[in-house]
């Protein structure tokens, strides 16, 4: 069960601690009925949450394009930090205690309107296991390039919305193949991301050193880790390229990566059963790059 939750609405504007175990949703809650709604997730460690301002941003960009409101950064933050105040302790990894927090606004009701709540809960045991034993993946066609998204507000391009539903039925497919998960490609075959994670690659040539990642402009949700791990790789002189990024290019890299705020960086083991190199100094690199940020 959800170790804490606080929620912010009409009745509790500044954020209020709430019984998870007592009803919280209304049966028509368009979050519920429709996915109607966006969200974040973020990861804190030894209860003091990472990367804030960088997800308050997309939730803002996100909030903006589904034409919900957004609670303002301070009483977001004030909002997170009551939660996890109160929250049991978290997962215990090789970096300390570990929380995923959850910041999510619905549309609600038709009569009671939009609507936040923020969700803590320890880190669990597999994403520690993924870390440290990395995944098999299949690549899987995203069935029309999302690029192409892009001029269409109503399409509500990069948000991070509340339909996941493609995202984990994606996963499952992974799954009865025999993988732990799966990556999103283009028509032309190009890398777009991860069902909930950004694709990093590095390459490492002698002294030439750069990651790249598929272009965050074509349609993929520009991902707060892949961008803390580039401020930092360009900082420590590594090149940076955007894709675009064709299964052969992950297939020839040096270490491949699925990225995401609570996972960090886990090593991709195999590729469609291809095996790639897994080079654990490498992942500690990455891992270090933005469990500093
Ligand atoms: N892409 C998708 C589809 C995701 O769901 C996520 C995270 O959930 C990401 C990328 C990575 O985003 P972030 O690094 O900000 O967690």
């Amino acid at each position: 069960m959800t170790s804490t939750v606080v929620v912010l609405d009409a009745e509790r504007p500044e954020g209020a601690l709430v019984d998870p175990a007592v009803p919280l949703v209304h049966i028509d809650d368009q979050g519920l009925t429709r996915g109607d709604g966006v969200f974040e997730t973020l990861r804190a460690v030894d209860g003091q949450v990472r990367k804030f301002p960088a997800h308050h941003r997309r939730l803002t960009s996100s909030a903006r394009l589904a034409q919900l409101p957004v609670p303002d950064a301070e009483r977001c933050l004030r909002a997170v930090e009551l939660a996890l105040a109160h929250a049991g302790p978290g997962g215990r990894g090789e970096l300390g205690a570990e929380h995923s927090v959850r910041i999510t606004i619905s549309r609600g009701t038709p009569e009671g309107g939009p609507w936040s709540w923020v969700t803590v809960n320890p880190v669990p045991e597999s994403t520690f296991r993924q870390r440290r034993e990395g995944v098999d993946v299949v690549l899987l066609p995203r069935g029309h390039d999302p690029a192409l998204d892009a001029g269409y507000p109503w399409l509500l391009p990069g948000a991070k919305t509340l339909s996941y539903a493609v995202n984990m039925a994606a996963q499952r497919h992974a799954r009865t193949l025999g993988a732990d998960d799966a990556v999103f490609t283009a028509e032309d075959r190009r890398v777009l991301e991860g069902a909930t994670s950004s694709v990093v690659c590095a390459r490492v040539r002698g002294d030439r050193r750069e990651l790249v990642t598929p272009e965050p402009s074509r349609g993929v949700l520009p991902g707060t880790t892949q961008a803390a791990i580039f401020t930092a790789a360009r900082a420590d002189g590594w090149e940076l390229g955007y894709g675009p990024l064709y299964p052969a290019d992950l297939l020839a890299a040096d270490g491949v990566w699925l990225v995401s705020s609570v996972r960090l960086a886990v090593p991709v083991r195999r590729l469609d059963a291809q095996p790639l190199p897994v080079n654990p100094q490498l992942t500690r690199l990455v891992t270090g790059w933005v469990a500093g940020a």
